[in-house]
């Protein structure tokens, strides 16, 4: 009896209880920063052009045989605007095969791609979401605002800079942390 009741306690608190699911897709939480979603290109804002330049290592590395792009010559490196020489020209990615391993992003030299918060590109046709080299360029803008994102190799320079100037100057190794701290802060800011 005394079993009986404690069971219908424990119905009656849960019944009460503010649910803890949310009603997806009605209703969306809020994403969290280390959110893994699609891969998409990253533009440089201070040249005005993509930061890919159409390489084809992420093409020949993705292991599901996804990705297909094309290089061309960089019109701004002949106008003397871009030290790029060469530029991606066409790009797509079918994002209903890629698996989201990040491997393109590992292999990338130059913080051409990155893993964005896109997750929600769904489509009822089988090849419905190839997407191609703008749309790439937009979910990579939108991920470049939200996260404020800082080219890896510029965040790579600033802590061998200050890993550099500890050794140089004796100061403790705690400093050059400090300056690893400081990039990862400014990068997850
Ligand atoms: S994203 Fe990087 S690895 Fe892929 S083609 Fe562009 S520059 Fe090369
Ligand atoms: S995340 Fe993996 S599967 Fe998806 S495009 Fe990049 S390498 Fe290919």
């Amino acid at each position: 009896m005394f079993n009986a009741l404690k069971g219908m306690l424990v119905t009656l608190s849960t019944t009460l209880r503010k649910p803890v699911t949310a009603q997806y897709p009605k209703q969306h939480l809020p994403l969290q920063e280390r959110q893994w979603g699609f891969p998409a290109l990253t533009w440089d804002g201070e040249v005005g052009e993509p930061y890919c330049v159409g390489c084809m290592v992420c093409v020949r590395m993705c292991p599901t045989q996804c990705m297909s792009g094309t290089m061309i010559d960089n019109p701004k490196h002949a106008e003397g605007e871009s030290t790029r020489r060469k530029i991606i020209g066409d790009f797509e990615i079918n994002l209903g095969r890629c698996i989201l391993c990040g491997i393109c992003v590992e292999v990338c030299n130059f913080d051409a791609i990155e893993m964005s918060h896109e997750h929600e590109i769904s489509h009822y046709a089988r090849n419905g979401r190839r997407v191609d080299l703008p749309m790439l360029l937009d979910m990579g803008v939108k991920y470049q605002q939200e996260s404020n994102w800082i080219p890896p190799t510029k965040k790579k320079a600033a802590v061998a800079a200050a890993a550099k100037a500890a050794a140089e100057g004796g100061a403790p190794a705690a400093e050059a942390e400090a300056g690893e701290d400081t990039a990862e802060k400014e990068s997850e800011a």
